[in-house]
């Protein structure tokens, strides 16, 4: 017995970056599919010419390659079922409205939006749902090709039959039930002759043999219409499993504004994509297992069952939480690699591994490795007002005789302070560490004070020894 081996899908609109949202759904899909030694497809829905844009195909293939969500059919991997942008396919919609059309499944529709505009309104003021009224559904198809032919605009709807209930088992949801009569006819193909997302996103996934597709919660009432789609021309339908939103940190659902970051932007910030496959995997799916995996290892762990119902929220520790294990489990080769491309301007090539040895512990992203890069290497340092007091109540001695024992290793240099000045303890160490970084925290100041080298060590001390003259 050969059974058919499981096909799930992303299908993103390249109107726009790859973000937290839309990189949770192919994550999903690519771990159900790897989970059972499936297929994983990827579709470029560009039917919209008005809202795709080239630079976004070539923008989110190369996130996915990036975070390794490699697809074993799609644009580069060229399979029967291809080909896989909407824009090359425009043939095939065609001859299948012409079938919906000649057995009376759709019918040409010359309301103009200002009507359905008008027609909306009054259902709203008279508290029905809108929908289509069905103003055009009994227009004889020969008198409306014949309007069609002296140039006046119409779009096709999906004649939608009356009285039957739509019912489908939704992966992540259960049983869902819909009413044909509360649905409406919809638009199949726009007044440009473009295909409409909801028919070419259905009919695509039955022709690619799609078999799972999880997406976002916001398409779960273009469902039902897509099922009825499917049926009128006789495709099998996939399963579907409608993922609960994300939520920003303020509950709100997420967006630029409270905390969803494009893919682009988080690698320019340095996160790591074990960091963010890892994270991802947990948002909104449980995974009892803690450790740092790979996509094979969270692979082997997703469960739809897993899949929470309740929406999930967005959090940036836990990001930064993951960041910090995949960081920790980078060669030194890699973490150095990291390092560099952080703030190769910043740091010099020969301090570059002394660096990253010492550093590594403080940083977390890239912005953490060039404050640290200039703590280190800038001719000067800004201090505020906090640290210029410490400076003062140190006062200049101290620092005139830290910079005078620079050449020494740290511990002299430290007994030659206390012995000079009395200070100990932290009156000691935190006026010390501050000249050094403008830090009150950071990494041992011995191997820090090595790394530096004499000249910028007594440099540092100089400053403070300046400003520990200055008035308040
Ligand atoms: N192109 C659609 C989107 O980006 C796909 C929806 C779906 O996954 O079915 O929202």
């Amino acid at each position: 017995m050969t059974t058919t081996p499981l096909k799930t899908r992303f299908a993103p609109s390249p109107s726009g970056l790859l973000h937290l949202g839309n990189l949770r759904t192919a994550l999903f899909n690519a771990l159900l599919a790897r989970s059972a030694d499936g297929r994983f497809l990827l579709r470029i829905e560009d039917t919209d010419a008005d809202r795709s844009e080239e630079r976004y195909v070539d923008a989110l293939q190369h996130d996915l390659q990036w975070l390794g969500l490699d697809w074993q059919e799609g644009p580069g991997a060229e399979a029967h079922s291809g080909p896989y942008r909407q824009s090359l396919r425009e043939a095939m919609y065609q001859s299948l409205f012409q079938r919906l059309l000649s057995e009376g499944h759709a019918y040409h529709c010359f309301c103009s939006d200002d009507e359905l505009k008008r027609a909306r309104e009054r259902q709203r003021a008279a508290g029905k749902p809108p929908r289509y009224a069905g103003t055009c559904a009994g227009i004889p198809r020969e008198q409306a090709e014949s309007r069609i032919e002296a140039g006046e605009p119409a779009t096709l709807r999906f004649r939608v039959p009356p009285g039957k209930q739509i019912v489908f088992q939704d992966l992540v949801r259960g049983e869902q039930r819909f009413a044909s009569n509360d649905l409406g006819d919809f638009i199949i193909r726009r007044a440009d002759g473009s295909a409409a997302f909801l028919f070419c996103n259905a009919v695509d996934d039955s022709a690619m043999q799609v078999s799972q597709v999880l997406r976002g919660e916001d398409h779960l009432t273009n469902t039902p219409r897509q099922c009825l789609v499917l049926d009128a021309i006789g495709l099998p339908r996939p399963q579907w499993g409608h993922l609960p939103m994300i939520l920003g940190e303020d509950g709100a659902p997420l967006s630029k504004r409270n905390g969803s970051r494009s893919v682009q932007e988080l690698r320019d910030s340095g996160i790591l994509p074990a960091a963010l496959l890892n994270y991802l995997a947990r948002l909104g799916h449980a995974d009892n297992d803690h450790g740092l995996k790979d996509l094979q290892g969270l692979a082997a762990t997703f469960r739809l069952d897993q899949i929470g119902r309740a929406p999930a929220r967005y959090d940036e520790q836990q990001l930064l939480h993951w960041q910090e294990l995949a960081l920790r489990a980078l060669s030194p080769d890699a973490l150095q690699q990291w390092m560099q491309s952080a703030a190769v301007d910043l740091i010099p090539a020969d301090r570059m591994v002394a660096f990253t040895e010492l550093l590594a512990p403080n940083v977390r992203l890239f912005a953490d490795v060039r404050r640290w890069a200039r703590a280190c290497f800038s001719a000067e340092l800004a201090h505020d007002e906090a640290t210029t007091a410490v400076f003062r109540d140190a006062g200049s001695p101290f620092f005139a005789a830290a910079a005078d024992a620079a050449d020494q290793d740290w511990a002299a240099l430290t007994a030659v302070v206390q012995q000079q000045t009395g200070a100990r303890g932290r009156g000691l160490f935190l006026p010390l560490r501050l000249a050094l970084t403008g830090e009150r925290h950071g990494p041992e100041l011995a191997p820090l004070h090595a790394m530096m080298g004499p000249a910028m060590v007594r440099a540092r001390f100089a400053q403070a020894a300046g400003l520990a003259l200055s008035n308040q």
